[in-house]
């Protein structure tokens, strides 16, 4: 089984992450679209939401699952029988920040990273653009999938 964790925030999920997710299912046989838990991290929509919102964009995929997680993002991989972490690209920013973490994913706990650089409709997008305009009571809708109604 080639399973694959796609892990972040998705706060809210966009449809840059949508565009990844779809465009690695004919990659692996399950990916599971995992949301990290950070005490830490003040998000703008709570977990529950945050995960309703995986779950309607994702119902119709059988291969998508929907998790999260504490801790460490290579032990939720393990737990899962995941070897291979998803990851996007947008620019050299997300290039830069990712190369460290997955070599030492790679290294430390044996869990390869595939990256797929987004669609280049896409690349504007980031979840803080739309918690920016939210904030300021600006419309975003345009920015999320169809099936996410906040
Ligand atoms: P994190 O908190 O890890 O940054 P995010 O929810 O922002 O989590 O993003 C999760 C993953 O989705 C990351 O690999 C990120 O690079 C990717 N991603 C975010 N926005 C886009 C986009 N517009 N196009 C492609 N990939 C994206």
């Amino acid at each position: 089984m080639r399973r694959a964790v796609f892990p972040g925030s998705f706060d809210p999920i966009t449809l840059g992450h949508v565009d990844i997710v779809e465009r690695a299912i004919p990659l692996f046989d399950e990916i599971i679209v995992a949301i990290g838990v950070n005490a830490a991290k003040k998000n703008m929509w709570s977990l529950e939401e945050r995960l309703q919102m995986l779950e309607s964009t994702f119902q119709d995929q059988p291969k998508v699952k929907i998790a999260s997680y504490e801790g460490l993002t290579a032990d939720f991989c393990k737990k899962e029988g995941a070897e291979f972490l998803l990851r996007g690209l947008r620019n050299a920013t997300d290039f830069n920040y990712e190369q460290t973490i997955a070599q030492a994913n790679a290294k430390v706990n044996g869990v390869d990273s595939v990256f797929l650089i987004c669609s280049p409709e896409f690349s504007h997008i980031s979840s803080s653009i739309v918690r920016d305009i939210a904030r300021n009571g600006g419309d975003f809708s345009g920015l999320l999938p169809e099936t996410v109604n906040i």
